[in-house]
């Protein structure tokens, strides 16, 4: 039985990841870009109302938003930790906000103390986006059960993976029993006088990825903890190395390490980020200066706005403001991608890689300032 309405894997997985998050309902999906896409089908926007979110973040988690006929609007983000803020969302707040999305960006959480502050008071729910942030915690909890939706992708990068795959959380029963219809071309499978209640896909995930998801959730605890604890090496090895920030991490989260950044000075170190990432190809070293090369609304689906044939719809809903890209708008964001370099990380490496990707980055440093550190 590969077909996961009457298997057991993908059952089985919804359940375990419902008790690792600590939320009451899970439900599994073909990829991070259809949580993302369940999440806004269950809230539901009007055509043309906004969706506050972030322009350092996977295309997967904008064009769900234009499906759905809803405007992104992107809020800047602290160029410190890459992750929208209270204020910056709070900034981008109008009478057709409709949802937010807080991406946890490279498993450092946003605050989301602060940003539900700001979207209760106004009844806003907020969707966190978690494809980065699998076992993070702020407050003392996991991240993707503080809003209305949490949001996860099982695609080959991530913490764990099931090659592609996608998991959606909640507590809210309305909602979870919207995101499992949409999953299922909104078919209640099950139910007395089923019908087709409302516009929907095929997002299910089959039982073959089901199986590889079942099992690689279980050793989801233990790599994070692993991550974490060669995380805090590297960022005892850089101590003190002029031009270079480690994360920042707010006192009391939980950063899971998805990957592992770091903040590079240009006017300390010559050439900034793209010249330290040159450099530590000489020690084959890999990393991504920029991380994303530019902003989102850079790219030609935002600025060209090629959505459906020619229409640029919903794009033609749009207030003025909720499509103005001016770069002014954006400072925070432009900061945060001309100085991260993300070095990839992941749950098998040991003290030896830490210890040599740390003494090969104060090399490169050296290297670049002249030895003048
Ligand atoms: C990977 C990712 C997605 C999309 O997930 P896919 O499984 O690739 O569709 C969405 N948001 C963020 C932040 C991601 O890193």
């Amino acid at each position: 039985m590969l077909f996961s309405v009457r298997g057991k894997f993908v059952k089985g997985f919804e359940q375990r990841f419902a008790e690792l998050v600590g939320a009451r309902f899970a439900s599994a999906c073909a990829s991070g870009t259809a949580a993302i896409h369940c999440a806004l089908a269950a809230v539901d926007p009007e055509p043309g109302d906004e969706v506050i979110t972030t322009a350092i973040t996977d295309m997967g988690a904008l064009s769900p938003i234009l499906y759905q006929g809803a405007v992104p609007v992107f809020a800047d983000v602290d160029p410190r930790t890459y992750n929208v803020t209270p204020e910056s969302i709070a900034a981008r707040i109008t009478g057709r906000t409709k949802a937010i999305i807080a991406t946890h960006l490279f498993g450092n959480p946003c605050d989301m103390t602060g940003i539900l502050e700001v979207a209760n008071k106004r009844g806003i729910p907020v969707i966190e986006d978690c494809a980065q942030a699998f076992d993070a915690e702020h407050a003392g909890r996991k991240v993707g059960t503080f809003g209305a939706v949490g949001c996860f992708s099982l695609q080959q990068g991530k913490h764990i993976t099931s090659g592609e795959g996608g998991i959606v959380v909640s507590n809210d029963e309305a909602l979870a029993r919207r995101m499992k219809l949409f999953i299922n071309k909104a078919w209640p499978y099950g139910e007395p006088n089923p019908d087709h209640t409302f516009l929907a896909l095929n997002y299910r995930m089959s039982e073959v990825v089901g199986a590889v998801a079942f099992a690689q959730s279980a050793k989801l605890a233990e790599g994070v903890r692993q991550r974490i604890r060669m995380a805090r090496r590297m960022t005892e090895r850089l101590q003190g190395l002029p031009g270079i920030e480690t994360p920042h991490v707010r006192p009391g989260d939980v950063h899971s390490y998805w990957k592992y950044c770091l903040r590079v000075d240009g006017a300390v170190i010559p050439g900034g980020s793209p010249a330290l990432g040159n450099a530590l190809k000489g020690w084959e070293v890999p990393s991504a200066p920029r991380y994303i090369q530019k902003p989102a609304f850079q790219c030609a689906v935002f600025r060209d706005q090629r959505t459906f044939g020619n229409s640029r719809w919903p794009f033609t809903l749009a207030a003025p403001e909720a499509v103005d890209y001016s770069p002014e708008r954006f400072p925070g964001t432009f900061e945060a991608l001309e100085r991260v370099i993300v070095l990839p990380w992941n749950e098998r490496y040991t003290e030896i890689h830490v210890d040599y990707v740390a003494a090969s980055i104060r090399e490169a440093v050296q290297q670049l300032t002249g030895g003048k550190t």
